[in-house]
């Protein structure tokens, strides 16, 4: 039932975009008014054919030439305009919608991408998108144009013989009725196939994207396996979803050829008689097919709506779900800060109060500092930014800034004090320059070699072959690790915003590309609060604060020499660091 309503719903909000383009409908009602006409046409020239044959009335021939001419050519250019518009119209509604779609998907809160598997959200821009403009196009014009041809030559049939139109019409219900019990089983086949084809997608998109894991792990035969599953349990529902269809086939089919013999033996038999011209007799034929034909169209039109309805209504969860922002927000910059206060925070992904990632979190920070949180694996840090960054909300107390809630801020406001360096550089598929202007979408020419420059990327992009304007690959795969992150840092710089939020990456880098990178960083960092998720020893001594966190807790706050000399959680993290100090210049996890 409720499914059925949001069927209605999905239905009705279908047709607010069909609305957009009332002119072109209008267009596909008049082709379709007419196709049906022409299609009738056919059935009155054999009826006129036959009788002038039957007649002898060979001086009517070069006239029923030019109107055989005539039917074709309207019929094929009926057929013509018909296909055009419908096209037109559907590929129109399924830009609106895709377009809608993505204007959603970009204002999702962080939360929905965690609920949710990337490849699901794909499905909405490709096959769900596909169905939509198939309901908007080919379906609802079909559910239209049947019933009315179907009428029209019943009345049609009418005319010629009443007791003969009476007997082809009476298979309808009939038809129907096979129809829907046919069509219910495979509308439930083809959610089933929908949901398998959806995992695999899944999983190939998750092995796509992992191609050096499963190269160097050698687990290609694994995953060959794996989606030979898949694909079996695809093959087995389109096997059984066949088998069905092969039986509506042969039932409605076989109904229809019996009704048809039994009409055609009792309109022989009017004509044997006398009653009925033999013209007459052909145009029923004609029309006989013209009234079966819609009665096992329907049926299974009726079931792709609905299919593409279920589509549509997976689009339209996404464009109801919550927003972070009520309309796309504009790229902005904050202009000053003094102070960044985090309040007593208390925080859990499931929003209960059980299973708290972050407990109380309190400290203070003022314009200028440099605050290194360092603590084991798990202990709450990447989730602490997550929060400072504004992509969940604290469970418990609050974030201000400048003595103002972040609550109380517009969440793009809020944001626009931040800027982030990730452990694992983020870039766009595209050009070098593209990705440095991700930072400030206004800035000029100048303005990015100068933040190419600062954080010394400048020289390795005029190497290559076409400087800033080099496609990076996928992600960035044509650049190297340091690379990739300078050309993150030189977003950073570009991006100018008060508050960096730096998660130092763990991985080493060779000892020069490290060095290049440390110094861009420093650059980054002059004149910004930054707060930095720290593993190095001389981040951690040169911060104006270092906060230890263990379990979500924040266990000691202090400068390097006020911890140490409390001789607590940092005191043995450090004297744990300085013993592997000579191997690696990596420290606290
Ligand atoms: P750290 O950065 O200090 O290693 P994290 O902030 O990543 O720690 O993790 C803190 C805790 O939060 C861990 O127990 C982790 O399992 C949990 N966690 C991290 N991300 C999520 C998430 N998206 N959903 C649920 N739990 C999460």
């Amino acid at each position: 039932m409720r499914c059925e309503m949001n069927r209605q719903s999905s239905f009705i909000r279908l047709l607010k975009y069909m609305r957009r383009y009332k002119l072109l409908y209008v267009c596909l009602i008049i082709t379709m008014v007419a196709g049906t006409f022409l299609e009738l046409s056919v059935a009155w020239f054999l009826s006129l054919i036959t009788n002038a044959a039957v007649k002898g009335e060979v001086e009517a021939w070069s006239n029923l030439i030019l109107i055989a001419v005539g039917i074709l050519f309207f019929i094929a250019l009926n057929s013509y305009v018909d296909t055009y518009f419908k096209q037109k119209a559907s590929l129109k509604v399924r830009n609106d919608i895709r377009l809608d779609t993505l204007d959603h998907v970009l204002r999702l809160p962080q939360s929905y991408y965690d609920k949710n598997h990337s490849g699901e959200l794909l499905a909405r821009f490709t096959s769900d998108n596909q169905a939509v403009g198939e309901a908007s196009g080919n379906i609802i014009m079909g559910l239209l144009k049947n019933p009315l041809l179907a009428l029209c030559a019943f009345i049609y049939l009418l005319n010629i013989n009443w007791p003969l139109a009476l007997i082809s019409i009476s298979i309808g219900p009939l038809m129907i009725l096979v129809g829907k019990l046919f069509g219910e089983a495979m509308r439930k086949k083809s959610i089933i196939l929908q949901e398998a084809m959806g995992s695999a997608t899944s999983f190939l998109q998750d092995v796509l994207s992992a191609s050096v894991l499963y190269k160097i792990f050698g687990l290609e035969k694994k995953i060959s396996k794996q989606y030979q599953q898949y694909s079996t349990t695809i093959s087995e529902i389109e096997r059984s979803q066949g088998k069905v269809q092969g039986s509506a086939n042969a039932i409605s089919g076989s109904i229809a050829n019996l009704s048809f013999i039994i009409a055609i033996l009792v309109a022989g038999y009017f004509v044997a008689k006398g009653n009925l011209e033999v013209g007459a007799m052909l145009a029923f034929i004609q029309l006989m097919n013209y009234l079966v034909q819609p009665f096992s169209i329907l049926p299974a039109l009726w079931s792709n709506m609905q299919q593409a309805l279920a589509g549509a209504e997976r689009i339209f969860q996404i464009i109801d779900a919550p927003k972070e922002y009520e309309t796309l927000p504009e790229q902005g910059r904050a202009k000053s800060f003094r102070s960044l206060t985090i309040s007593n925070v208390g925080f859990s992904y499931s929003n209960s109060k059980e299973d708290l990632v972050l407990r109380n979190v309190h400290f203070h920070v003022k314009a200028g500092q440099t605050i290194a949180i360092v603590g084991g694996s798990g202990g709450g840090k990447s989730t602490l930014f997550k929060l400072l960054l504004g992509l969940y909300s604290p469970t418990s107390g609050r974030i201000e800034i400048d003595n103002r809630s972040g609550e109380s801020m517009a969440l793009r406001e809020y944001r626009d004090y931040f800027s982030l360096v990730p452990q694992e550089t983020i870039l766009f598929t595209g050009t070098i320059r593209d990705n440095i202007l991700d930072g400030n979408l206004e800035a000029d020419e100048a303005s990015v070699i100068a933040a190419a420059k600062k954080a010394n990327a400048y020289d390795f992009i005029m190497k290559l072959s076409e400087g800033f304007d080099t496609a990076i690959g996928e992600r960035g795969s044509r650049l190297s690790g340091g690379q990739k992150q300078r050309i993150a840092i030189a977003r950073a710089i570009l991006r100018d915003a008060p508050i960096l939020l730096l998660d130092e990456a763990t991985a080493a880098l060779d000892n020069e590309s490290e060095k290049i990178v440390q110094d861009a960083l420093a650059k980054l960092m002059v004149g910004k609060t930054t707060l930095v998720i720290a593993h190095r020893l001389t981040t951690v001594q040169n911060a104006d604060l270092i906060l230890v966190m263990e379990n979500g807790n924040l266990v000691e706050q202090g400068t390097h020499n006020e911890l140490l000399l409390a001789g607590g959680r940092y005191h043995s993290l450090y004297y744990t660091q300085l013993e592997n100090e000579g191997t690696e210049n990596i420290i606290m996890e």
